[in-house]
């Protein structure tokens, strides 16, 4: 079966642009999955102790993984990538990648290891605005209301703003 999922991807260490493309293309080549929809790339501000600003967006996908097995091919480039895990590794911390899974179609699900939909997706503006080009009318399974409806009422401050396409 086929599942159709939003991904959040985030950077904020080094060449944040090319850690987003690369990882755009090691989602792309895993079995079984692709790249329906892609938001546009956004700049910013971090929340927590991190200083660098991130650069973040969504992407929507296609994939007959369950969402364990997702999460385990998500995290695998992770580390692929070179993000650092250790047990000192504060939430909020930078990180080269950065890959969570928003929604898993309406599904619900709430283990130690997997939250879905994503637990923080109604509070950040740096999720919602990309998500929102991208399902807008999609009603997050819990709250019952759509994306567009859950940015109208966010209060997030943090700046998000639109990056330019690079110029090939
Ligand atoms: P954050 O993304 O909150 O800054 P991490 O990327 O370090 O932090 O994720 C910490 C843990 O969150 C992961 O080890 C993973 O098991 C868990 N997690 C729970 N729900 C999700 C989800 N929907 N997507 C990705 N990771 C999740
Ligand atoms: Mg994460």
């Amino acid at each position: 079966m086929v599942h159709r999922v939003h991904i959040g991807i985030g950077s904020n260490l080094g060449n944040r642009r090319a850690h987003y493309q690369k990882a755009l293309e090691l989602i792309a080549a895993l079995p079984k999955t692709r790249i329906i929809k892609r938001s546009s790339l956004y700049e910013s501000e971090p929340h927590g102790d991190a200083k660098n600003w991130y650069v973040n967006g969504v992407i929507e996908i296609e994939t007959e993984f369950l969402p364990d097995k997702l999460l385990q091919r998500l995290q695998a480039i992770e580390q692929a990538m070179g993000r650092k895990k250790t047990p000192q590794t504060k939430k909020w911390a930078s990180r080269k990648i950065d890959l969570d899974i928003l929604l898993f179609e309406n599904q619900t699900l709430d283990t130690r290891t997997l939250k879905i939909p994503h637990p923080e997706i109604q509070h950040r503006r740096f999720v919602l605005v990309p998500l929102s080009e991208l399902a807008p009318h999609l009603t997050h399974p819990r709250l019952g209301v759509t994306i567009v409806e859950l940015l109208a009422h966010l209060k997030d401050n943090k700046r998000v703003m639109l990056l330019p396409p690079h110029a090939e």
